[in-house]
């Protein structure tokens, strides 16, 4: 029987818990801890009396700065270091509860907000300093605009029963909370259904979260550890997707799943003219090629391996961080073994699925089939800002890193080497190093290789150098005045 301590709790947040008999974890902490403990954005679903509580409550009481710490002495002093939103004054007394029973030992200082009672004691509350605060929507905002609360150091946003939120019309409340706190806060989502605005909001306020279901005992293995992502798309922008994509801040090794070999060989190509390093991976290929092809992918030369079904079929890579679904699966067996490919030992995996306008049909099947949450998959060119967003790319990220050979024929010939099994590599430096790295004191500093003010820049040569690439992205630079993370640590 797995613990709580197994799952890396702190020995005094498990105190309290023993002392209440409670230390087995449930299936949805079970689920979620180890992930969100490390700080990632989750989205949790599974039924009312599960645990959902403590599976938010834990991660972010334990990575809460507590006075016992040294670096307590950091921290704005007495501003709340994590808001969780909860739909009703019950809702939020009872999740209060289980937050102070569970900082008891930490020290830190927990205050419920809710309407209907004195402004007082809550602003008195507020003034002398408190850690968490849980409350419901209407009072957080109240208090906001009071200047008494102040969100800005918040590095842990929960909302708890978030269709219920949408159900009592606080959705728009809510999304204020939501601007009032860091961009580069961990935001953890938890919700019995999924109705389409809560889904949107996640989109729109979550990166990378992780969907896990703790619920329908039938795909229950398949779902963990993988985030979905599922895009309407057009056939000629996909090249251009994946080649920003890649260069995403955290990808390691890249499946993409193509319909035919035919397709396989054409993105490879592709991917290999725009510079890089791509294989295919199909029936046509010679045992030995294909062996050495996964030789490469294994050892990393190889860093995309586009692939058909039947060739991938018994792929066990460790470190895939992406799976592509170039085109729709076929049915719900093939999306689920495709994207089980993907998680990194304590990571999480991405499923990118890519739905051609003609595949709707057969992708709501899939979705239904398995229960998603993708019933509309949006309209997606590779400058959207949303796709941007959800999967981590630098604005101002071209989906080429080479220019296109039949562009300049007569440009050195030993280019001729570069792509297909990838020998050659001329890459742009990675932007993998830009990651949202967290003091103890609350406070958030953006890392990040790229340069800051990348919207201003200009990027030279773009329309010489990309003939055969689609045309959509001028609207890139819609400025979604939102997204640019902040520097305000
Ligand atoms: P949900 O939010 O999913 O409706 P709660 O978090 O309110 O569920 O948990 C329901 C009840 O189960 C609570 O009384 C809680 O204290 C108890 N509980 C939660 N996790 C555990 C556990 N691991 N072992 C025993 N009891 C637990
Ligand atoms: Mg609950």
């Amino acid at each position: 029987m797995t613990t709580f301590k197994d799952l890396g709790v702190h020995p005094e947040i498990c105190a309290p818990l023993e002392r209440k008999g409670i230390t087995t974890p449930f299936a949805i902490q079970e689920m979620t801890l180890s992930v969100a403990l490390q700080g990632t954005d989750l989205i949790g679903q599974a039924r009312t009396g599960s645990g959902k509580t403590l599976a938010f409550g834990i991660p972010v009481v334990q990575r809460s700065v507590s006075p016992k710490d040294s670096d307590y002495v950091d921290l704005p002093q007495g501003k709340p270091q994590a808001l969780i939103v909860a739909p009703t004054r019950e809702l939020a007394m009872q999740v209060s509860a289980e937050i102070s029973l569970i900082s008891e030992d930490r020290g830190l200082r927990v205050l419920t907000v809710y309407g209907g009672a004195g402004y007082e004691p809550q602003i008195d509350a507020l003034e002398s300093g408190v850690d968490i605060v849980v409350g419901t929507p209407g009072r957080l905002i109240d208090l906001a605009n009071r200047k008494v609360l102040d969100l800005s150091h918040v590095h842990a946003l929960v909302l708890d029963e978030a269709d219920e939120m949408l159900d009592l019309g606080f959705l728009p409340d809510v999304e204020k909370l939501v601007t009032l706190t860091p961009e580069t806060r961990q935001t953890l989502l938890f919700s019995a259904t999924m109705p389409g605005a809560i889904v949107a909001l996640a989109r729109s306020y979550m990166r990378h979260p992780m969907n896990i279901r703790a619920e329908s005992s039938t795909e229950r293995e398949t779902v963990p550890a993988t985030a979905q992502f599922v895009y309407q798309a057009h056939d000629l922008d996909k090249p251009e997707m994946i080649g920003r994509l890649l260069q995403c801040e955290d990808h390691d090794k890249v499946v993409v799943f193509a319909r035919t070999k035919r397709q396989a060989q054409r993105v490879a190509d592709d991917l290999a003219d725009r510079g890089f390093p791509a294989s295919p991976l199909h029936g046509d290929m010679q045992q030995a090629a294909r062996e050495r092809v996964m030789q490469k992918f294994r050892d990393g030369k190889v860093e995309v391996l586009v692939a058909t079904d039947v060739a991938a079929r018994g792929i066990d890579v460790t470190g895939v961080s992406h799976v592509v679904n170039y085109t729709t699966p076929d049915d719900e067996k093939t999306y689920v073994h495709r994207i089980g490919r993907t998680g990194r030992a304590g990571a999480s995996g991405v499923a990118v699925t890519l739905v051609d306008w003609a595949d709707l049909h057969k992708w709501k099947m899939i979705n239904k089939a398995l229960d998603l949450p993708f019933d509309e998959p949006l309209e997606t060119y590779s400058s959207s800002e949303h796709f941007l967003h959800d999967m981590g790319i630098p604005k101002g990220t071209k989906g080429r890193i080479k220019k296109a050979t039949p562009d300049r024929p007569k440009d050195n010939p030993k280019d001729k080497d570069a792509g297909a099994d990838g020998e050659k590599r001329e890459r742009a430096p990675r932007n993998r190093n830009r990651q949202r790295t967290r003091s103890r004191g609350g406070q958030v500093v953006e890392k990040s290789g790229a340069p800051a003010a990348a919207g201003s820049n200009p990027e030279p040569g773009e329309a010489k150098s990309e003939g055969t690439a689609p045309r959509r992205r001028r609207r890139r630079r819609s400025s979604g005045g939102s997204s640019a993370p902040k520097a305000d640590a």
